[in-house]
């Protein structure tokens, strides 16, 4: 951890900790939601949505990388059990539905999350606007990504 990384913060570090732990619950899950869907999705417009869902779920996995890149240098410590995914989360978790072919359903419980990361990214960079540059500037960068995600399923509806 760096010392100077904490002390040109200026905000509560543990509360931004704390908040960057919550975003990275919600990679987690955003990750395996679109990932396992990606393996079950049947139908004849199977494949196109689940390379998206591929795709997109490995950008999920290097945003939670990049949370835990910054968490770390803010003097704390990642999520180590998935089991506080389920307390930490924002966005929650969409199983795949039951029937394999409701390709709609998949794309629609897509879409939602990708709102729901939106408005933490949006939120995470009002926090830390003018207070923290470094998380700033990673909150944008995902906030970028995430918006380029719900455009990529808006159109596969
Ligand atoms: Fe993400
Ligand atoms: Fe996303």
């Amino acid at each position: 951890m760096g010392a100077k990384a904490r002390e040109i913060v200026g905000l509560n570090v543990e509360e931004l900790l704390e908040q960057l732990n919550r975003a990275l619950a919600d990679e987690w899950l955003a990750f395996y939601q679109y990932w396992i869907a990606a393996q079950v999705a049947v139908g004849r417009q199977a494949r196109p949505i689940a390379e998206a869902l591929k795709e997109t779920a490995m950008e999920e996995l290097e945003h939670a990388e990049e949370l835990a890149t910054r968490i770390v240098q803010l003097g704390g410590r990642p999520l180590t059990d998935p089991r506080q995914w389920f307390e930490k989360t924002n966005c929650t978790y969409v199983e795949p539905p039951q029937d394999p072919e409701d390709l709609d359903k998949i794309v629609r419980d897509t879409v939602e999350a990708e709102r729901c990361a939106i408005e933490v990214y949006r939120k995470l960079a009002e926090l830390t606007h003018g207070k923290d540059p470094v998380t700033y500037q990673l909150a944008l960068h995902i906030l970028k990504e995430e918006l380029e995600h719900e455009d990529t399923f808006e159109n596969l509806l």
